[in-house]
């Protein structure tokens, strides 16, 4: 009777994507269009009377379209069913992800109830390039900073920052400049982001923990490590212990400045501060900055960089005749920007050996730190980002 077996091949989530169907399409050229602005979010927001489509792009948000309150509901449903999510859970949170080979792209997919029904927002993660640190935008010296750390034989690095500071993706760069065939290179992370070719790429979960991953990951004989996150105390210890025994381990932690990761981890994670103090080598915090359009800045008055200039402790850090050049973006934007913005650069403070351990001996005038507002001043004075904006970091750091 085997005659009769009917075997339905199942869609791919390609197939599914070409359907006609008018709200795929519309998914669809989202989808395409976010990734054509290099949106890094596309927000899907139920409100009273319709649905909202969003994207994120340099870090600010603007509607891409809006459709009426009969398509509100079905909308959000296909949008559930083509990222993987259940349809029949309503009003509870959910996350998923779904990745689209064809256009190397991956979504990572989170719904949060709302008044006015689920509120999707999809992360977009470009798969088809590895992180390569030479084009990720930060000045020589950082740059420098960071290759060095690849030729560490043992020790921490830890990197913070907010979320979508961009840490992960320099951690990720760091670990693209490391020897994949000399060293064996292991990588626990939650999810995965970027890939790495050479490496093992681990994704923890909830049924699989960092710590339990780390454990695990010891005894496969490791060179080097990279902790997604060190997020709890076990992890803080397992991760202190395995750079005290001849591993280099690469970590981010949630903290506001490269001093708070080692108040963090002492005080909040209570590692060992003699251990620490040893095995630190690098402590770091990132922010994201506007780069401005090139084809349409203004210049910025010379009032405001007499009040920047009286802000800056140490000379060096701008040439005086620099302070007729610098740049405002001009918020009215053109052809080539979003108002005045294309796209974001990383700045990076960090404190390394010698003066991490200062740190630990209270010596705090003798710390040389990299600090963000001087990383920023070196942007500002190539006329790569907008002198507002350099000041604002100057109050937050
Ligand atoms: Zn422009």
């Amino acid at each position: 009777m085997t005659d009769n077996i009917f075997i339905e091949k199942t869609k791919s989530i390609e197939e599914k994507m070409e359907s006609d169907f008018a709200y795929t399409s519309i998914f669809r050229e989202s989808i395409k269009k976010a990734k054509e602005f290099e949106a890094s979010d596309v927000h899907i927001e139920p409100f009273e009377s319709g649905v909202r489509i969003r994207f994120r792009v340099f870090g600010k948000l603007f509607i891409w379209k809006e459709l009426s309150l009969v398509h509100r509901e079905s909308y959000i449903r296909e949008v559930k069913q083509l990222c993987n999510m259940s349809i029949a859970i309503v009003g509870k949170p959910q996350d998923s992800s779904v990745t689209f080979s064809n256009w190397k792209l991956k979504l990572r997919a989170n719904i949060i109830p709302s008044m006015d029904g689920d509120s999707i927002v999809l992360r977009l993660i470009d798969i088809g390039r590895e992180v390569n640190l030479n084009d990720s935008g930060f000045s020589s010296d950082v740059y420098t900073n960071l290759v060095q750390l690849t030729q560490l034989k043992m020790g921490l690095c830890v990197f913070s920052g907010p979320t979508g500071s961009g840490k992960s993706k320099t951690l990720n760069g760091v670990i693209n400049k490391i020897d994949r065939i000399k060293n064996k290179v292991i990588t626990l992370e939650n999810p995965i982001e970027y890939p790495i070719v050479g490496a093992t790429q681990v994704e923890t979960s909830a049924k699989l923990t960092f710590s339990e991953a780390l454990r695990a990951c010891m005894r496969q004989d490791p060179d080097i490590i990279l902790v997604g996150e060190i997020r709890d105390k076990e992890t803080a210890h397992l991760a202190v212990e395995a750079a005290a025994t001849g591993h280099l381990v690469f970590s981010t932690i949630h903290a506001n400045s490269a001093i708070e990761v080692i108040t963090r981890l002492v005080d909040t994670f209570e590692v060992d501060r003699g251990l620490l103090k040893s095995v630190l080598k690098f402590s770091s915090a990132q922010r994201l900055i506007s780069k401005i359009c090139s084809e349409c800045f203004q210049l910025a008055n010379l009032e405001d960089a007499a009040i920047l200039r009286k802000r800056i402790s140490e000379k060096w850090y701008l040439a005086e005749e620099k302070e007729e050049s610098l740049r405002v973006k001009n918020t009215h934007g053109c052809q080539h920007c979003n108002d005045g913005v294309i796209g974001r650069l990383p700045i990076l403070e960090s404190i390394a050996e010698r003066s991490i351990i200062d740190v630990f001996e209270g010596e705090e005038n003798s710390i040389k730190k990299n600090d963000l507002f001087k990383n920023a001043i070196t942007h500002l004075a190539r006329g790569e980002v907008c002198l507002k904006e350099v000041m604002q970091i100057d109050k937050s750091s």
